[in-house]
């Protein structure tokens, strides 16, 4: 059976340049979205802005998940004792 967070690494194969929204945790290896990732996401393909379906897919494929400045999430953070 096919998990889902497959199903989001593919979706980041074919279209890598939404990896910036995804935040992967040093520690433990999960991957979830940026918090900070707007509701919808456009893109400027020199006509004007266009709003593509990235958020949503995202939104879809992943958990939102925060890291800290070292790149840690905060499960690991709690595990950690630094929460
Ligand atoms: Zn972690």
């Amino acid at each position: 059976m096919k998990r889902k967070t497959d199903d989001g690494m593919d979706y980041l194969r074919e279209f890598p340049k939404m990896k910036k929204w995804i935040n992967t945790c040093i520690c433990c290896g999960k991957s979830g979205y940026n918090p900070s990732m707007p509701e919808v996401l456009t893109r400027n393909c020199g006509q004007g802005e266009f709003k593509t379906a990235g958020a949503q897919n995202i939104r879809k494929y992943f958990q939102k998940m925060s890291v800290n400045e070292l790149g840690i999430c905060e499960d690991c953070q709690r595990v950690q004792g630094k929460l």
